[in-house]
């Protein structure tokens, strides 16, 4: 408190001209006031709120002072300042004060029409309000009212149409102000207005309640006013410039203070956690390349560097992977896994789904033939004594690579020395599960996903992680075309895809349903429509596959998909992850509109995995602009980015990937797209605060520390900062 009352003192000292007495007593009024409010305290003990109203405000998610001053308006007016009537000029929007003369109502017009007849010590005026009936109730002769709008002239006299206005009180002297400023999202039991009167003498302790962070050198150089006027501002602007510049250095402010608890929360793990430190040489280097039948591409170099780097630390790997689906991301892990492997340590390798892990299984069988290694895949219907006999080795240190579900491998298996986890999130981000796993203890921790992350969400929601990309897929893949089909042109659809499968191509039918719902006969479905496809291609042979099989039937399906068998394959999304089959050139989806622009990416990531030129046909017929937005993107680009941050706008980063969902705090006035400059900005500063005072300890950072904790403490567990 001391410190808040120096800052205080300081801040009045600087600013002020007066002389020093004049000063001191000022500052003691403060600590006066101080003691009273600040940002923790209940917005009940404010002047017009009691239990009730405080009660109403904790449903609009306002609980104290500081989330009351957040509460910032939707929207602002700028209502000129009041005129004399005799002023009044047609086309003008003005604001006028006068007393109503009288008051009318007409219903029996085609638009019913209140009518008032106002006066000042000028002219009288007429306003009408169309369908103004309920104005009855509100307006009478004899108030004075204030109204703003636009005149207009009607049979040569001038008058007000649907002005907006407000009846005043007596003792009111400034009536302009009540219509500038803010409007505020209101409830039926609080008014915008009710709402402004309760802020408005919160706003005159700004300079206690909201310290400046900066210094004025950074201030001037990054165009950002101070806070004070930042939180006047906002809510009571003068003019639409000081306006822009309140909402532009607190939406700075809000990016800032979240970039730093992203920071401190990275800087906090390395502190508190060691890891194995894990040696790479040219030998065990060339040792595993040697490994892959292939050149590794630029990317998949860039990125093993990136990981060989992390992984030579004592502290532990915290490091995201992305790239498409089929851009060599599980050579990569490989890669890791081998190095940890090296380094007499086990490594853990985690799936969504059994298909996957066995999918993962599968390929690093491939790559490591005849090696030493000991690996081995842990399902769910492994039971009895060989789950035990599995374990103990697990235990012994007897295995080195493990791969399993994120769900087995979360059980009860204990490792003799875990020094690498590698997590294959596909398309969904478990961010409470890496967590969880990083408490037990602490391994490398690598993660790839095929969602490519917008680079908003990248310095956002996975702020905390270092982040690697692969953008270019290996060489030697077939392009894929996409198209978006109409039912005109079904049955020359089917004729192109028999001629391929002629030529001993796969295909996939993709549909958003098992089954047709009664209700809605509309959306195909893969059961009712594999029989219809087997009548079209009484040639070749229709299997269909869904989530709901048995898994034993599943993986049979698959292998017989995977050896050629089957050659056309009617399925769910469940195909939406892990399948690899080059072969597979061809992909229908069936109600494409339905599905989301990155389920469409990944659906499509499917094919084009062989040489062979692939072909994604899109069967949809919709009238949502958001849907043909959509799949015009997706005819257009194959590029998994530029698909995302499409996504993004078009969904807003709520709906996709809503904050909270990450353990991220929803903000309340910046938007991580829309302001991504400021972002960038705001995470550059902040991450070279925490480099220069890793605790935020420092005196001149204790206003930041303070706005911090109360901003975002709680959301971003930050709790032992404090
Ligand atoms: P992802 O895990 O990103 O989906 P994978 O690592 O499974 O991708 O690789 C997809 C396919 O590409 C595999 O068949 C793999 O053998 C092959 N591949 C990976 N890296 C290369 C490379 N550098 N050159 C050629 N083929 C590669
Ligand atoms: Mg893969």
């Amino acid at each position: 408190m001391s410190g808040l009352l120096n800052y205080s003192a300081s801040m009045v000292l600087k600013n002020s001209e007066k002389s020093d007495t004049q000063c001191s007593t000022r500052i003691e009024n403060r600590e006066s006031r101080i003691k009273k409010l600040d940002l923790s305290m209940p917005v009940q003990y404010l002047k017009g709120v009691g239990p009730a109203r405080a009660r109403t405000f904790a449903q609009l998610g306002v609980y104290t002072v500081g989330d009351l001053l957040e509460y910032f308006p939707r929207d602002w007016n700028f209502s000129p300042e009041p005129i004399k009537i005799n002023q009044m000029q047609p086309n003008q929007t003005v604001t006028v004060v006068g007393m109503v003369e009288s008051t009318d109502y007409q219903s029996y017009r085609r638009q019913p029409i209140f009518e008032a007849i106002i006066s000042d010590d000028t002219e009288v005026c007429r306003i009408i309000w169309f369908h103004g009936g309920f104005l009855r109730n509100q307006l009478k002769p004899g108030q004075v009212i204030t109204a703003s709008g636009k005149v207009s002239l009607y049979k040569h006299q001038l008058q007000m149409t649907n002005p907006k206005f407000l009846v005043l009180d007596e003792k009111s002297s400034e009536p302009a102000e009540y219509f500038s400023g803010g409007v505020y999202p209101a409830s039926s039991k609080l008014s915008s207005r009710q709402i402004k009167r309760i802020i408005r003498p919160v706003l005159d302790n700004l300079t206690e309640l909201v310290p400046e962070f900066y210094d004025k050198n950074f201030q001037a150089k990054a165009n950002l006013v101070s806070r004070k006027n930042a939180f006047s501002w906002i809510h009571l602007p003068p003019d639409e410039a000081k306006l822009a510049q309140a909402k532009h250095r607190l939406k700075y402010d809000e990016l800032f203070l979240m970039q730093l608890g992203l920071a401190l929360r990275r800087v906090r793990r390395r502190h508190f956690s060691t890891a194995v430190p894990m040696t790479c040489n040219d030998e065990i280097d060339s040792r595993i390349r040697k490994r892959f039948p292939f050149l590794l591409t630029e990317d998949q170099n860039g990125a093993i560097a990136e990981i060989v780097a992390d992984m030579a630390k004592p502290e532990p790997m915290n490091r995201l992977l992305q790239g498409d689906v089929g851009s060599g991301k599980t050579v990569v892990a490989l890669y890791a896994a081998l190095l940890a492997v090296a380094n007499r340590t086990q490594v853990a390798i985690m799936a969504p789904t059994e298909i996957l892990a066995a999918q993962h299984f599968l390929s690093i069988e491939r790559y490591l033939k005849n090696s030493k290694v000991r690996r081995v895949l842990i399902t769910g219907g492994l039971t009895g004594k060989k789950r035990t006999q599995l374990l103990e080795k697990i235990k012994q240190g007897a295995m080195d690579i493990v791969v399993g579900t994120v769900a087995l491998l979360q059980e009860d298996i204990e490792f003799q020395k875990l020094g690498l986890v590698v997590i294959d999130e596909q398309h969904k981000f478990g961010v409470a599960q890496r967590a969880q796993l990083r408490k037990r203890t602490t391994p490398h921790c690598f993660v790839m996903t095929a969602t490519p992350i917008p680079r908003t969400l990248a310095m956002t929601a996975f702020g905390d992680l270092d982040v690697s990309i692969i953008r270019h897929s290996p060489p030697g893949r077939g392009a894929v075309t996409t198209r978006w089909v109409n039912r005109e042109t079904l049955q020359k659809a089917y004729q192109f895809i028999r001629e391929r499968l002629k030529a001993k191509k796969q295909a996939y039918f993709v549909y958003p349903r098992i089954t047709v719902l009664e209700e809605n006969t509309d959306i195909k479905a893969a059961t009712n429509e594999c029989k219809h496809l087997a009548e079209v291609f009484p040639e070749f042979t229709v299997e269909l596959l869904h989530g709901q099989m048995p898994s034993t039937k599943k993986q049979q399906i698959m292998a017989e998909f995977r050896k050629g068998k089957i050659d056309v394959l009617v399925s769910t999304v469940v195909i939406e992850v892990g399948v690899d089959v080059p072969n597979a050139t061809i992909m229908v989806i069936e109600g494409a509109d339905r599905f989301g622009l990155a389920q469409l990416h990944q659906l499509r990531g499917r094919i084009g995995r062989g040489e062979a030129k692939s072909y994604c046909l899109l069967f949809a017929e919709t009238e949502s602009e958001v849907a043909k937005s959509r799949l015009e993107m997706i005819t257009r680009s194959n590029d998994g980015f530029e698909i995302a941050e499409h996504d993004l706008r078009l969904r807003g980063p709520g709906e996709l990937f809503s904050t909270r969902q990450h353990g991220l705090p929803d903000l309340k006035i910046a938007n991580i797209v829309d302001d991504y400059d400021l972002l960038v900005m705001a995470r550059k500063n902040a991450f070279e605060l925490v480099r220069s005072d890793p605790t935020l300890t420092r005196p001149k950072h204790k206003n930041i520390r303070r706005a911090l904790l109360a901003k975002f403490g709680d959301s971003l567990g930050l709790a032992d900062v404090a």
